[in-house]
C-alpha cells in the first residue's frame, strides 16, 4: 500500500506527508478512529515511510527496504496488541517493554506499532508512559484506538493524533464496487451508510451478508426507545441477548446513525431513513441529542469490556430515560 491507495482523509494524509518529507515525524504517533477506517492501514504506511531508503516520496515501494515492510516482514517494524480494542494481555506490556529499547537492525529507525492502545489498563498505559518520556532515540511508537478519551491524558499529551474518519459516498462507492464487482449498488450504499465510510467495515459486513438483519433490528430498537412502554423496547432488543457481541456492537453502530440522522432531520436536514422520519416527528431534538450521546456512551461502556447482560440492561434503561420515556 502506497499513499494513493490509502483513501480519504485528505488532511490527515497531507499533515503525515509534511512531515515525512520533512524528516519531522515524532517520537509517538497516535492514530484515533473507529473500527474499519484503516488505523492499521495507516500505521504500516508511515512505518513503511521510517524505513523506506528511496528518494522522493516515502514509502517510494520499490527499495529493498519497502520490499520488506510491504510484505510485512521488515525487522525493524513490530506490531503489538489487537484492533478490535477489547481484549489487552499484559504480556503485550512486557513484550513492548523489550522491544522498545532493541536497536533497530538495518534501518534508521525502528518502529512499534500498539494497535488497541484504548483497552489498556491503567498500569499498562502507565508502562507506555514510561516508554513515551523517556524515548529511546532510535523509536518511533505508533499507537492505535477507537477513543483517545479512554487514554491518560499523560499518555495523550505525549502523542501527536492523527484522528481517522470514513469516507465520503464519492469516494468509498467507486472502491466497493470494484472489490465487490456482482453486489447491488443499494447494499453498498447501505454498507457504506451503516458504518458511517469505514470501508473495513463496510467489507466485513458485506462479506458476512448480515447487513439487513443489522439494519433491521437497529431500526426496531431505536423506534422502540420512543414506545410508550417498555415492553417494546424489551422485544426488540430480544434477538441481542446472546452471546454475540459483534452484533450487537454492530446495532449499536447503526443506532447511533439512525439517531444522528433523526437529530439532522429535526433541524431541516434530508432525511434518510423511514426510521429516522417518524423519530424526527416523535421526539423534540434536545431527546434525539440525548439518545446519540445514550448509544455514543453504550458503546465506550463496551468497549471497556462491559458484560453483555449488564450493557444490554443498561441500554433498556438508558434509551428510554433518553427518550424521556421512563
Ligand atoms: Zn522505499
Amino acid at each position: 500500500m502506497l499513499w494513493r491507495d490509502f483513501l480519504g482523509n485528505e488532511g490527515v494524509k497531507a499533515q503525515l506527508r509534511g512531515l515525512i518529507d520533512g524528516d519531522r515525524l515524532p517520537h509517538a504517533l497516535l492514530i484515533e478512529g473507529p473500527r474499519g477506517s484503516g488505523r492499521r492501514s495507516l500505521a504500516r504506511l508511515i512505518a513503511a515511510a521510517a524505513v523506506c531508503q528511496g528518494e522522493g516520496e516515502r514509502p517510494c515501494g520499490v527499495c529493498p527496504a519497502c520490499h520488506k515492510s510491504l510484505a510485512g516482514i521488515h525487522p525493524d517494524i513490530r506490531t503489538l496488541g489487537e484492533d478490535d480494542g477489547r481484549s489487552f494481555k499484559i504480556e503485550v506490556v512486557r513484550d513492548l517493554r523489550d522491544e522498545a529499547y532493541v536497536k533497530p537492525n538495518e534501518a534508521p529507525r525502528r518502529v512499534l506499532i500498539l494497535a488497541g492502545a484504548d483497552a489498556m489498563t491503567v498500569p499498562a498505559q502507565n508502562a507506555v508512559l514510561k516508554i513515551l518520556e523517556e524515548p529511546p532515540a532510535a523509536l518511533l511508537f505508533i499507537l492505535t484506538c477507537e477513543n483517545r478519551a479512554e487514554l491518560l491524558p499523560t499518555v495523550r499529551s505525549r502523542t501527536l493524533t492523527l484522528t481517522l474518519r470514513g469516507v465520503e459516498e464519492s469516494v468509498g462507492l467507486p472502491y466497493l464496487k470494484a472489490r465487490l464487482p456482482g453486489r447491488e449498488e443499494e447494499d453498498l450504499r447501505a454498507a457504506l451508510t451503516l458504518y458511517d465510510g469505514c470501508l473495513g467495515r463496510a467489507l466485513e459486513a458485506l462479506a458476512g451478508e448480515n447487513l439487513t438483519r443489522i439494519a433491521g433490528l437497529a431500526e426496531q430498537i431505536a423506534l422502540a426507545a420512543a414506545a410508550p412502554t417498555e415492553w417494546e423496547l424489551l422485544t426488540a432488543m430480544a434477538p441481542l441477548d446472546q452471546k454475540d457481541k459483534t452484533l450487537t456492537d454492530d446495532v449499536l453502530a447503526a443506532l447511533t446513525l439512525i439517531f444522528r440522522d433523526a437529530l439532522a432531520a429535526s433541524q431541516g436536514a434530508p432525511v434518510k431513513s423511514p426510521a429516522a422520519d417518524r423519530l424526527a416527528r416523535a421526539l423534540p431534538p434536545a431527546r434525539l441529542a440525548a439518545l446519540v450521546e445514550t448509544v455514543d456512551g453504550l458503546r465506550s461502556a463496551r468497549r471497556r469490556n462491559i458484560n453483555q447482560t449488564l450493557l444490554l440492561t443498561l441500554a433498556c434503561a438508558r434509551l428510554r430515560a433518553a427518550a424521556g420515556r421512563e
